[in-house]
């Protein structure tokens, strides 16, 4: 990674997590699944991939909760903010929630994942993306 590419800053709800990474996302996704929407509280859960080779932890590093096997889930451990998802054979990448970064305008979903989960309220969103039953590397 060269010192010229572009940087993306991000964190929490109360600031104790926070975090730099570099260049441009590796892919995005819509997540439909029952555990981002229980995690998440919302109906529909973003996430921006990113290499973790680029990633610097600036605050307080998230802790996580394994929500099923070798899989994990990054959150602020004072305000509770879900930030991050993770599988653990592929440690060279790390999902991050868009809604974590301090300006998610620029970043796209590629794809919709778990479509066979997808509450009706927010299967019409980005139509023109690939649709996924479940999931999809
Ligand atoms: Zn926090
Ligand atoms: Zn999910």
């Amino acid at each position: 990674m060269t010192d010229t590419a572009p940087t993306h800053s991000g964190g929490c709800l109360c600031g104790a997590v926070r975090f730099v990474v570099a260049g441009e996302p590796v892919s995005g996704n819509h997540c439909h699944c029952v555990m981002c929407r229980k995690d998440s509280g919302s109906g529909v859960s973003t996430f921006v991939t990113f290499a973790t080779a680029t990633l610097k932890w600036t605050g307080d590093t998230p802790a996580e909760y394994e929500s099923s096997p070798n899989c994990f889930r990054g959150f602020c451990p004072k305000c509770g903010s879900s930030l991050t998802w993770r599988h653990g054979d592929y440690a060279d990448f790390l999902d991050f929630r868009l809604g974590s970064f301090d300006d998610p305008a620029p970043f796209r979903a590629q794809k919709h994942l778990w479509m066979t989960s997808a509450l009706p309220a927010f299967s019409g969103i980005d139509p023109d993306i690939a649709h996924f039953d479940q999931s999809s590397i």
